[in-house]
C-alpha cells in the first residue's frame, strides 16, 4: 500500500487514495461541527499586513469538512469568505480568454470527449498555418487578448513541431491594433523535453485537466491510447516544472466521479506543487461535463447541482487563495454569474468549440468538442461584466514582465494589486472600447474606468494610467503596462 507523502514524484503517493477515504471520512464526522468550521473559516479569511493581505489557506481535509458541511446558515458564510478573499487578492477584475482549437484529431478513447478515435462519423480536421492566421484575425477582431490553444492527442497529426509552429504563426499575427499575447497552453502530458520547448515558444500557463483523480476510475474513462496511463497524466504538471512551466494550470471534470473525491483529490495536487516546487498552481479550473456528438452527459452517474457547483468553487476559492480561477463557456450566463462571486477571476467570452470555428458566419457544430451553453458575443460579455460590477481585463503583464510563479504569487499577497492590475485591467479595457466595442459598450466602460481609476490609491500610478488611458483614445499606442 502507497504512503501518503506530498512531496513525493509518484502519483500514488501524492494522490493517494487511502489518504483520499480517510479525508471523506474526517470530513462527514465533522460536517456538523459548527465549532471547528467557524474556526476554519476564521482561519481562512484574509487578514490585513501593511503592505497588504495574507491568507492562510486551507488544506484538502480541512477545506473537506466545509464542503460536506450541509448548514445553510454555514454555507452562506462560506460564500461570504469567498468573496472576501477574492476582493483582496483579485478585486473586481475579470480576465478575458478565449479557446482555439487547432486539431481534433486523436488517438485517445476518453469516453466523454467526442473526439475519441473510435467516433468515425465526426469531422477530422487540422488547421494549416493560414487558417490558424485567419482564426487569429477572427479573435484579434474581436478584441482577444490571449487565447488557450486546445488539441487532441496525435502525434502523427498533431507533434509538438506542429504545436509549436501554431504558437510561432499566433504570435505573429499584427492585425489592425490587434495582437495575441499571451499563448495558454491545453494539451495532453508530454515530455520534459517537449515542455522546455513549449516554455521556450513563450507561452503562458500550461493546463491539463486531471479529469478524475480516480485512478481506476480514471482507467475505465480513458480505455485505450497514451492518456490511459494515469501516472504519466498525473506526474504531467512536475515534468512541466522541470521543463521551466512555472504557471500551471489544473481542473477536474467535474460529473465524471464523485464531487468529494475529485475536490480533496485536487487540492492533494495543489499541495504537492507548493511543497515540491515551492508554487501552487496558477489557474484551478472547474468545467463540467456537457453534451457533445455522440456524448450524452447522463451516461455519467456524477452530475453535480448548480448549488454544489457554486459551493465546490467557494471551498476551492477559500482552500487555494492565490489561484486563479476559470470558468468557461459551458455554463450558462446565470451560472456563471453566481460562480463570479464566489471566486472565479477569469471567463472565456465567445468561444467556439469547433476546429476553423471563428472564422465561419454562423456558429459550426460539425467538429465541436462539447456544446457551448453562453453563446454571447464578446461585446454583450463585457457589457455584462460591467453591469454586475466587474472590470473586464484583457491584461497578460505579469508573465511578459515575468512576474510568473511565485513572483506571480508574491504580487497578489504585496497588495500591489490595486496599484498595478488594476491600471493595467483598465488600460486594456480602454484599448478594447476604442477598437472594438459597440457605442453603448464604449460608453458604459468609459464611465466605469473614470470611477475605477479614482480608487488607485498611488498617486503617481493614477496619474500615469489615465495618461495612458487618453493615449490610447487619441492615437494608435498600445500595449501599456505596469
Ligand atoms: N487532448 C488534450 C488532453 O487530453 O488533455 C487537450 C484537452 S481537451 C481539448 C480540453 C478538455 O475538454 C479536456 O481536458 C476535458 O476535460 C474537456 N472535455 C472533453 N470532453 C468534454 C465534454 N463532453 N464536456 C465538457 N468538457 C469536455
Amino acid at each position: 500500500m502507497a504512503i501518503y507523502n506530498p512531496k513525493s514524484l509518484k502519483a500514488e503517493e501524492f494522490i493517494n487514495h487511502e489518504e483520499i477515504l480517510e479525508t471523506l471520512k474526517y470530513a462527514e464526522e465533522n460536517k456538523h461541527n459548527v465549532k471547528l468550521i467557524n474556526e476554519l473559516l476564521e482561519k481562512a479569511r484574509p487578514k490585513k499586513t501593511a503592505d497588504g493581505h495574507v491568507c492562510a489557506g486551507l488544506s484538502h481535509r480541512e477545506a473537506s469538512v466545509l464542503l460536506a458541511c450541509d448548514i445553510p446558515e454555514i454555507i452562506d458564510k462560506m460564500y461570504k469568505v469567498a468573496e472576501e478573499i477574492k476582493e483582496a487578492f483579485y478585486g473586481n477584475r475579470i480576465v478575458m480568454f478565449a479557446p482555439l482549437y487547432l486539431s481534433n484529431y486523436c488517438v485517445n478513447g476518453c469516453l466523454y470527449c467526442p473526439y475519441h478515435a473510435k467516433n468515425k462519423h465526426i469531422g477530422r480536421k487540422k488547421l494549416t498555418q493560414e487558417e490558424v492566421k485567419a482564426e487569429v484575425i477572427a479573435l484579434q477582431d474581436m478584441g482577444h487578448k490571449r487565447l488557450a490553444i486546445e488539441a487532441g492527442e496525435d502525434p502523427v497529426n498533431n507533434p509538438i513541431e506542429y504545436i509549436l509552429e501554431c504558437i510561432n504563426t499566433i504570435y505573429n499575427v499584427h492585425h489592425k491594433n490587434g495582437d495575441i499575447r499571451r499563448v495558454n497552453v491545453n494539451i495532453a502530458a508530454t515530455t520534459v523535453e517537449n515542455y522546455r520547448k513549449l516554455k521556450e515558444a513563450g507561452i503562458g500557463t500550461y493546463i491539463l485537466f486531471q479529469e478524475t483523480y480516480h485512478k481506476k476510475s480514471y482507467e475505465e474513462l480513458h480505455p485505450t491510447g497514451p492518456k490511459h496511463d494515469y501516472d504519466y497524466h498525473t506526474e504531467a504538471m512536475d515534468r512541466a516544472m522541470e521543463g521551466g512551466i512555472d504557471d500551471v494550470g489544473l481542473g477536474v471534470l467535474f460529473g465524471l466521479d464523485k464531487y468529494r473525491y475529485e475536490f480533496a483529490g485536487l487540492l492533494m495536487h495543489a499541495e504537492h506543487l507548493e511543497a515540491v516546487h515551492g508554487v501552487g498552481p496558477h489557474t484551478i479550473s472547474v468545467p463540467r461535463v456537457k453534451h457533445a456528438d455522440d456524448i450524452d452527459p447522463d451516461v455519467f452517474d456524477n452530475s453535480i447541482s448548480d448549488e454544489m457547483f457554486t459551493k465546490i468553487a467557494a471551498c476551492i476559492r477559500i482552500a487555494v487563495p492565490y489561484t486563479g480561477m476559470i470558468i468557461s463557456t459551458r455554463e450558462t450566463e446565470e451560472v456563471r454569474k453566481k460562480m463570479l462571486q464566489v471566486g472565479i477571476s477569469q471567463v472565456s467570452g465567445a468561444s467556439r468549440t469547433s476546429v476553423g470555428g471563428y472564422t465561419q458566419e454562423e456558429r459550426p457544430h460539425d467538429t465541436e468538442q462539447f456544446d457551448v451553453s453562453d453563446q454571447r458575443t464578446l461585446d454583450e460579455v463585457v457589457s455584462w461584466l460591467m453591469d454586475t460590477g466587474h472590470i473586464p481585463s484583457f491584461c497578460t503583464a505579469c508573465y511578459r514582465a515575468g512576474r510568473t510563479g511565485d513572483r506571480f504569487m508574491s504580487l497578489c499577497k504585496s497588495g500591489q494589486i490595486l496599484n498595478c492590475c488594476t491600471p493595467n485591467a483598465l488600460m486594456t479595457l480602454t484599448e478594447y472600447l476604442v477598437d472594438y466595442a459597440s457605442e453603448d459598450t464604449r460608453k458604459k466602460g468609459y464611465k466605469m474606468i473614470e470611477e475605477e481609476l479614482k480608487k488607485i490609491p498611488n498617486d503617481n500610478v493614477r496619474k500615469i494610467a489615465a495618461e495612458h488611458i487618453e493615449a490610447i483614445k487619441n492615437s494608435n499606442q498600445r500595449d501599456f503596462r505596469f
